[in-house]
This record gives C-alpha cells, sequence and structure tokens, in this order.
C-alpha cells in the first residue's frame, strides 16, 4: 500500500501497525467483523468473523494516526 496523504497537513504518512501482545507472542492487531461478544471460554467469540490485519498510518506533522485494514 503506498503511503497516503494526510488530508488535513498534505503530509506523507509514515507506515506502522498496532501491536498486539498475545499470550502466544506479538501479532499484529486485527479488525474484527462486528460488534465484540464475551465468550467464557475465549475472551471474545470470533468463529465466523473476518478478522483484517490493522495498518496504522501515522503523520509527523499533526501526529494523527490512520487506520486501514485491506482485504
Ligand atoms: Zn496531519
Amino acid at each position: 500500500m503506498a503511503a497516503p496523504i494526510c488530508p488535513d497537513c498534505q503530509k506523507r504518512l509514515e507506515g506502522g501497525f498496532l501491536l498486539d501482545q498475545g499470550s502466544a507472542g506479538p501479532t499484529v492487531g486485527k479488525w474484527v467483523e462486528g460488534a465484540p461478544v464475551k465468550s467464557a471460554w475465549s475472551g471474545l467469540k470470533l468463529k465466523g468473523r473476518r478478522q483484517l490485519n490493522v495498518y496504522a498510518w501515522r503523520c509527523p506533522s499533526c501526529m494523527q494516526v490512520r487506520l486501514f485494514a485491506p482485504e
């Protein structure tokens, strides 16, 4: 994915991602389809939900972070 441009500052955004510190080690944070539903067994019900890696782009000028979850 090409670096997006900040709509406010017109600066090129810095690429990055949101870290997810899972019990099995660090992973990339995910976008999950729908609202969160608690599960007594796994913490959250995730079966059948679409999950996409979330990429975070940060503006070096205004410091806003924009999130993208490409297919
Ligand atoms: Zn900006």
